[in-house]
Formats: C-alpha cells, structure tokens, sequence
C-alpha cells in the first residue's frame, strides 16, 4: 500500500496538469483587447456638435475584461465638409491596440430656392428661360449661378445642386405669351438740326425684342424732311415683333433758318442785367424810367428772385425786354439738350404766366463761350449742339461785348463804371453785361447812361432782329 501513493500522487498531478493546461492558456496565453460598438466610420451633418465615440474596448476574455481608455488623436472640423480620421490607442499593461475611426461631417441639407412667381410668362416662339431666382445653400452659400431652368409637361422647372449633390427642384406654372413690346434704339440724336437747304440723312434704328432677338430690320420708317422749307419734322419709326406688341418712337429734325438781323445805324448800347430780378431791380427801372432808356432783363428764378415777380411785370410794361437766363441758373443745365431745354422752358413758362408774352431771347449761363460746362456735359460738347439747337428752336441767343465786372473782381460803383464807359467806342454795337442782383452795380448805371448819352449813343432793347453778339463756342 505504501507503494501506491506516489503513484497516485503523481497520476493525480498529471491530470491537474493535463485538465488545467487549457484553463491557464485560455486564461493567461489567450487574452487580449476585446472590442465591442466601435464604428470605424460614423457620420455627422455639417455644423452639428461633434462628440466622441469610442466604443466599448476593454482587455481580457470573455470571463473578464477590464476597461481600458483610449489616448485619442486627431481633430473634427464641423465646419468643413470632409472625411476625419481619429485614432484611438489602447494600452494595457504591455498591449497595445490602435483603431481608426473615419469621420465624414456631410451636408445633408438641400438648398432652397426663392424668388419665384407662381405663373411664368414664356415666348411662345423659343420657349427659352432664364429668370431670375435665388439659391442659398447651408453650405455653399448663394448658388442663384448653378440654377438650371427647363420647360417640361408645361411647367418650368428650376433644379439646384449644391456641392454635395443636394438637390432641390420647384415646379412653376407657364403661360406661353408675349407681351412685352419691343424696344427702338435711335442712330444718332432724337434731335436733329439741318441748315435750310443742307442734307438730312437717315441714321436709322436698331430694335429688339425680348423673344424675337434683334429685328431691326423690321423697323418701318415714315415721315419726311423739306429741307428747304424751315421748321420742325417728326420722323417714326416703329417695329412689331411677331406677337403683334408694336413700338413706336420719334425723331425730331428742325430745319433751321439763319436770321436776318437787322444792324441800327449809329453807335447803340444794350443794357443787359442778368440773374434778377432783386431788391435793386425796382430803383434800376425807376433810372431807366428818368431818362426813357430802354434794356434787356435776362431774368431767372433763382433763389434771390423770390418776392420780385412783380418787377418783372413793370419791367415788361415800361418797355423793357424780358429775356431767358434760365430757371434755376444750376450749371447742370449743361448735361444735355434735355436738361438745358427744360430748364429753359420752364423760365420761360413763368414769364409768359407773368407778361403773356412767349420770351424767345435768351443768354446762356456763363455765355455762350462758357467752358464750366465741360463739367456737365460728359464730353458731348454741349455748347457746340445747344447754340445750334436754339436757334433751331426759335430762339436768339445774346452774349455781350461790354463786361462791367461785377460778377468778378470788380465790387464798386466807379470801377463798373470805368469798366463800361472804357468800353465804348465807335461801333456800332455794344452789349453790356451787368448783374441787377447786385447793388453796386444797379447804382453805376445811371452815371453810364448819362456818358453815353452825352456822346450820341443810343440805348436800345435787344429783340428778335437785334445783330447777335456771339462769342466764340469754347465746348
Ligand atoms: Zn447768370
């Protein structure tokens, strides 16, 4: 018996060993990082909150497995569309496990159009889109360029991507109708002047229509000039586009005359007081009247001619002539014919409201040599057209050869007066300029008159016949 029981012992040992053996080796040998709900690619809408995700990774077997945390590298922007990548390594004691995960922030969000009606006009002939609209994308931002537009089933259909292929598509009504009406474009100025038997040519037209394109060649012309006969001609010019919308616009043509201006025998002055009326206007008249001189208002309404509207109602009835200086005397005038005529016009609306007479002789701001006018008029040599134009018109203008000075240097009484009466000469013609808005010089005239009549001048009022007195045109 005694024999036995190291058999048994060592049997025994054996089978510990022997069962034992797979439970250590499962138990030591055999473990390692399990991991458990780690996604190796997660997905996140653009500006959303990002937050970790690292699963459930812990070490050991499936008996028992101790949690371990990951050091984690790498970044996510929210704000940037793209692929991420995390890395997270495990350590446990001596083991190390690395995983990636890939993080994909995405636009998920579809642009949205607006600005759409609810019924779209379409030509019926080319069936061709392009109305406005806007897109915004979360993402992109104003994506209006990328808006597509297409007719179909009779609906036009507008379609916007945006760069992660988000698409957002609006169906609209079409009525199939045109009823917009073509434009004419004028060659040349829808004024034109030509000398009493010069040439008038025919600049023509060009005309487009928003569904039939350019058809200037569909433009019918009718009226005519007599360039020998002066006066006003209207030339039209009108286009139907293939809807039946029909344009029509017109030219003016005057055919212009030169005056026969008659030159006064003797040496003659002609007054002329610009700007007025004013407070002075009323004692210059008082002079004028004393000694039955006759003179010539170039009148505005301008600021300081408020409350002297009845001055120029007496100047009119003492026998003086009203001319047209202009409404507001704002050199601004001078941008185009259009600018200065309604000016124009409306000084010349007042007198006649105020003398029932239709002024037609006029003096241009700063005369007809004015270069101030260059700052106006964008190049178009202003003055070159607006001479010709008036004239063309009707109307007379009056520049002067006799400068008093007080609109410059000169600010007392004996210096306009020197200033005039060194003027005068032997001619036969001598137009003063003079401003009756200024004091000093209101009290100069009746010493100039006085001189002058002393020398056998006479005075006279500028009329409709009286010789022009033109300086050269400088724009
Ligand atoms: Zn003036």
């Amino acid at each position: 018996m005694k024999k036995k029981f190291p058999i048994i012992l060592i049997v025994s040992l054996l089978v510990l060993v022997i069962i034992s053996a797979p439970l250590f080796i499962f138990m030591v040998i055999l473990q390692d990082f399990q991991v458990k709900e780690f996604q190796e690619v997660r997905e996140i809408a653009y500006n959303s909150v990002y937050k970790e995700n690292q699963g459930n990774v812990c070490f050991g077997n499936k008996f028992k497995c101790v949690k371990v945390n990951p050091e984690v590298k790498g970044n996510v922007d929210v704000t940037k569309i793209g692929e991420y990548k995390i890395t997270y390594t495990y350590k446990y004691k001596n083991k190390t496990l690395v995983k990636e995960q890939t993080i994909k922030v995405k636009d998920n969000e579809a642009p949205v159009i607006s600005g759409l009606e609810e019924t779209y006009k379409v030509c019926p002939n080319n069936k061709s889109t392009n109305f406005t609209a806007t897109a915004i994308d979360d993402y992109d931002g104003d994506i209006s360029s990328l808006i597509s537009q297409r007719i179909e089933d009779n609906k036009i259909v507008f379609t916007v991507k945006d760069s992660s292929g988000n698409m957002t598509e609006i169906k609209k009504n079409v009525d199939f109708l045109d009823t917009e009406e073509p434009s004419i474009t004028l060659s040349g100025s829808n004024t034109s002047y030509v000398k009493l038997n010069g040439t008038y040519k025919e600049l023509g037209a060009t005309a487009q229509d928003n569904c039939d394109g350019d058809i200037s060649s569909k433009i019918e012309i009718s009226g005519s000039v007599d360039t020998s006969k002066a006066g006003e001609y209207i030339i039209t010019y009108k286009v139907n586009d293939s809807e039946g919308n029909t344009k029509t616009i017109t030219r003016k043509v005057y055919v212009y005359s030169q005056n026969n201006y008659v030159t006064p025998t003797g040496k003659s002055i002609y007054l002329t007081f610009d700007d007025g009326p004013g407070p002075y206007t009323g004692k210059l008249l008082d002079v004028l009247k004393k000694y039955n001189v006759p003179a010539t208002f170039f009148v505005t309404n301008q600021g300081l001619t408020k409350g002297y509207d009845s001055m120029i109602l007496r100047a009119y009835q003492e026998g003086h002539t009203i001319g047209l200086h202009t409404y507001t005397h704002n050199y601004s005038i001078y941008q185009n014919a259009e600018t200065y005529f309604n000016d124009l016009y409306q000084i010349q609306d007042k007198v006649k409201r105020i003398t029932g007479e239709t002024s037609m002789i006029i003096r241009f701001p700063g005369g007809s040599s004015n270069t101030i006018s260059k700052n106006y008029d964008n190049g178009s040599k202003i003055m070159s057209e607006l001479t010709k134009a008036v004239e063309a018109r009707g109307f007379r203008y009056f520049d002067w050869n006799v400068s008093s000075g007080d609109a410059g240097e000169t600010t007392s009484t004996a210096q306009v007066v020197k200033n005039i009466t060194s003027s005068l000469g032997n001619g036969s013609t001598y137009v003063v300029l003079q401003h009756d808005i200024k004091g000093f010089s209101v009290n100069a005239v009746e010493e100039v008159i006085i001189y002058a009549l002393a020398r056998g001048y006479t005075f006279r009022a500028l009329t409709m016949d009286s010789p022009t007195m033109h300086h050269g045109i400088n724009n």
